[in-house]
């Protein structure tokens, strides 16, 4: 049995006062911020699939986005849900606001992947267009050093609201799709966006190139305007679709690391792609250290569908060996089902069995 959830798209109610937004969870994620934009406010987690994805999706995924980086994901952001459980009731979890007591049944929804009931409504947090936001582009000739900035940004003590990074091949793919303006010679650029009070934000971001350019950056550029800004952002956001340019498919993988160790992972997966004769390309929230390996392959070669599995799982045991984890973002779903045991002991697997089972005991819901 499917459930189609599309037409659940209502916006049920906006409370400016309060700053929160309720909605069904068909509605799709950019939506949100387009309703109440006017009024100077937005809806935080930006996936990058936002003009696609729908906030039920995003619950279910606990999903992220570049802006996560400060904002946090979407737990941070839901402050209640109702939802039809396994027997047919509705329970509503939450309320609209954060800090009910008892345990925090909300956060256990979110993030499980349509496997403890079906969310029909969804209350959620509207936060303040920033006053300000500078966004820069760091140019590298290679990644390792464009990887090495991101911690050296942070453990500055300063969070940007994104810092996102793109290899040469998604720099190839976008200028061929979109031309934002890369340059074609870099290995990569990292783009860092810096949001806030107009007061003091032109000396932050004067830290942040300084910053940049230690780290090994070769220029830093700046957006001088909303349009360049929206070029940049449209650049990274459509980059996925980008591939369609210079490959027939992409197998995307998510894996997580601890950002002080992206430089070792990179290093890795540009080893794994050379050993496999594959291209790797790889475009991710490097704030977070969430990596998005995009392993490009021809779906109607049986032989590198096979490569691409196999490197994707390569990356995965790269990721776990570093500290990291399954998934960052998008979840774990049928494909990373048996990979779980790399990471939790039968114990912790046993745990999570009964709790899937008290919400979903005749297997109803997602597998
Ligand atoms: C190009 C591209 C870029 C992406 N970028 C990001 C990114 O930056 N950050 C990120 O986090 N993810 C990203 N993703 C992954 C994906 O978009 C997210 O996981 C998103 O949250 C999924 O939303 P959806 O509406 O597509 O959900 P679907 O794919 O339709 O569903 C996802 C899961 O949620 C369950 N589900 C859906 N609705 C409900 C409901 N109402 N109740 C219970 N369960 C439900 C489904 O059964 C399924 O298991 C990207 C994907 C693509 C293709």
């Amino acid at each position: 049995v499917i459930i189609e959830m599309v037409r659940f798209k209502e916006i049920h109610e906006v409370d400016i006062i309060n700053r929160t937004i309720t909605v069904g969870p068909g509605v799709i994620n950019l939506r949100i911020t387009e309703h109440v934009n006017a009024d100077g406010y937005h809806y935080a987690p930006d996936p990058s699939s936002q003009k696609a994805c729908t906030i039920g999706g995003n619950v279910a995924e606990n999903a992220g986005g570049p802006h996560t980086l400060k904002y946090g994901v979407t737990v941070n952001h839901v402050l209640g849900l109702e939802m039809v459980l396994a027997d047919g009731e509705l329970v509503t979890l939450g309320a609209n606001h954060f800090g009910q007591p008892g345990p925090d049944l909300l956060g256990l929804v979110t993030g499980s992947e349509g496997t403890f009931g079906i969310i029909t409504k969804i209350t959620c947090r509207l936060m303040p267009n920033p006053e300000k936001a500078v966004t820069m582009l760091g140019i590298y000739k290679s990644v390792r050093e464009a990887c090495e900035s991101v911690s050296n940004i942070i453990g500055q003590g300063i969070i940007p609201a994104a810092v996102e990074m793109l290899d040469k091949i998604i720099i190839y793919a976008v200028e061929k799709a979109l031309k934002p303006g890369f340059p074609l010679d870099a290995e990569a650029v990292l783009i860092v966006e810096l949001d806030g009070l107009s007061d003091g934000l032109d000396a932050e971001a004067n830290v942040v190139e300084k910053l940049l350019k230690d780290s090994g950056a070769i220029t830093v550029k700046r957006a001088l305007d909303e349009a360049e800004r929206a070029k940049i952002w449209r650049a990274r956001k459509e980059a996925f679709g980008a591939i369609g340019q210079i490959s027939p498919s992409y197998y995307v993988q998510d894996g997580v690391i601890p950002r002080s160790k992206l430089p070792e992972v990179l290093d890795e997966i540009a080893e794994i792609a050379k050993k496999s004769g594959l291209t790797v390309a790889n475009v991710f929230h490097a704030g977070d250290g969430n990596l998005h390996p995009l392993i490009l392959y021809d779906y109607g070669n049986q032989q590198e569908v096979e490569k691409a599995h196999a490197i994707g799982e390569e990356i995965l045991s790269s990721c776990i060996r570093y500290g990291g984890s399954l998934s960052g973002e998008h979840g774990i779903g049928i494909e990373k089902a048996e990979w779980m045991s790399e990471l939790y002991s039968g114990n912790s697997l046993d745990n999570m069995q009964n709790v899937r089972a008290f919400f979903n005991p005749e297997n109803l819901l997602n597998p």
